[in-house]
């Protein structure tokens, strides 16, 4: 059978890109943040396993690479009340996007000063909410939305801190969802027609907003500094243009979408210091021609942070031959799918697995799909595992720390797995798994459905 037809590759082994730093291959099987595998998968399956120390690790090469800057954890990668302290504690910010992100910051004890709240359309309660905890910078997106903040911000008798999000038509990032800096998309105010100054003449000229700087976020998973650094140029020339004006930016800040490895096909990341240090050079020098200081920088990594210390652990349900026009395709059937990782469904992402014991035998090409009632149901694409794998095998995929927990659903009512935080070979739960009664208790005892009469005797 012609299973060398597909290019497949295996996954690099442990420790290094993709798995976490902590991760090892022992004659037992795989061991995670100091724990052996097998006894984390004890706790069910699926699950997500994050390393916390490598979390913590990558929040802290950020905080080192920019020390006079803000780093704004982009908290819908992946959050829960204690990951929001850890940061504060690792001296992040924190982003947030909906109130339901804000309210899990707060738990977690992070003050409002802290945050920063973005959304291309934010509600009256959540902009109230925002100015009640004292939010540190609001994003603003549109002009309606500066109108709605200002009346909420002068009944308070305040004045709001905003941002105004450019687009600064600099195309970069993997997938066409993901990227979200070039003209036709619902994100932020184009630089191009002027809208983008126009915003921030408004927000300068009013008594109940203050203009605290300008916004980028040019996508995700991008390799390399160009984009950033091309897109901070053309922020830097409309602070330029301001400051003719008399309106003075504080702050600029790039986003985040810093790429991590997936699969062994990615480029290694380019280290955080020297991303800001490209960034700040090229930057330095444009401000220096035009006569004005550099703003101070800020960022807000979201996977480079949480992407590289999360792993999914499944078990094999099923293995089956399929012949395809290149060759036999083993697909591997796993215990989850696209409502625990929805990546590969919705953005074609790449990613790579291995087998938790090891193996001599033969390497087959496989893809890896879920359980779903979908063929888009994909886990891993292609990737070559042992050729004797087999139902109750473990199996990992590296790199869903981010995207993964936080995008899930209950799809086929399944219940969403839980997050195990693993810490020098001691786990807990970070996020508990859904159980049969967090699904069935949200269905009204009497399904009779509204209106219906009660039936009698
Ligand atoms: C999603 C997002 C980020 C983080 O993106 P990553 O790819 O996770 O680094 C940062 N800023 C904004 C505005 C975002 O929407």
């Amino acid at each position: 059978m012609a299973f060398r037809e597909l290019a497949s590759t295996p996954a690099p082994e442990p420790p290094g890109a993709p798995w976490p730093a902590s991760m090892e291959r022992t004659p037992d099987g795989l061991r995670f943040a100091g724990a052996a595998l097998s006894e984390l998968a004890a706790y069910g399956t699926p699950v997500y396993l994050l390393d916390e120390g490598e979390l913590l690790a990558r929040a802290r090469a950020w905080r080192e690479a920019l020390p006079d800057g803000r780093i704004y954890y982009a908290s819908k990668s992946f959050l829960t009340p204690a990951v929001a302290r850890w940061m504060m504690a690792e001296g992040l910010d924190l982003d947030v996007a909906s109130e339901g992100e804000l309210r899990t910051a707060l738990a977690g004890g992070v003050p409002g000063e802290r945050l920063g709240l973005h959304g291309n359309a934010k509600s009256r309660e959540l902009l109230e909410l925002a100015l009640e905890v004292g939010v540190g910078r609001i994003v603003l997106d549109s002009p309606g939305e500066a109108d709605l903040l200002e009346e909420i911000a002068r009944n308070r008798g305040v004045s709001a801190p905003c941002f105004v999000r450019v687009t600064t038509g600099v195309h970069a990032g993997g997938h066409e969802f993901i990227a979200t800096a070039h003209e036709d998309q619902k994100f932020g105010l184009s630089l191009a027609t002027g809208e983008a100054k126009a915003l921030a003449q408004r927000v300068a000229g009013s008594d109940s907003l203050e203009l605290r700087g300008l916004h980028s976020h040019i996508g995700s998973q991008i390799a390399g500094t160009d984009g950033f650094v091309a897109a901070g140029e053309r922020i830097i020339e409309l602070v330029v243009e301001l400051a003719g004006e008399g309106i003075a930016i504080p702050e600029i800040d790039l986003g985040g979408g810093y790429g991590i490895v997936y699969t062994a096909l990615d480029p290694t990341p380019v280290a955080p210091a020297q991303v800001i240090s490209e960034i700040r050079g090229a930057l330095e020098e444009l401000c220096a021609k035009a006569g004005i200081d550099l703003p101070e920088l800020s960022i807000e990594p979201g996977r480079s942070i949480s992407g590289p210390a999360g792993i999914t652990c499944y078990t094999v349900l099923g293995v089956k031959d399929v012949t395809t026009a290149d060759g036999v395709r083993r697909y591997v059937s796993v215990d989850g799918g696209m409502s625990d990782n929805i990546r590969p469904a919705l953005y074609q992402a790449d990613y790579t697995a291995m087998l938790n014991r090891a193996s001599e035998a033969e390497q087959v090409a496989c893809r890896v799909v879920g359980i779903h009632c979908e063929s888009g149901d994909i886990v891993v694409p292609d990737v070559a595992l042992p050729g004797d794998i087999t139902p109750g095998d473990l199996l990992v995929v590296a790199a869903t720390g981010a995207y993964g927990r936080t995008m899930a659903s209950n799809y086929n009512m399944l219940p969403r797995p839980g997050v195990l935080g693993v810490r020098e070979g001691r786990a807990h739960w970070l996020w508990r798994p859904e159980t049969w009664e967090d699904l069935l208790g949200q269905f009204a005892e009497d399904d009779g459905g509204a209106g219906t009469p009660a039936r009698e005797g």
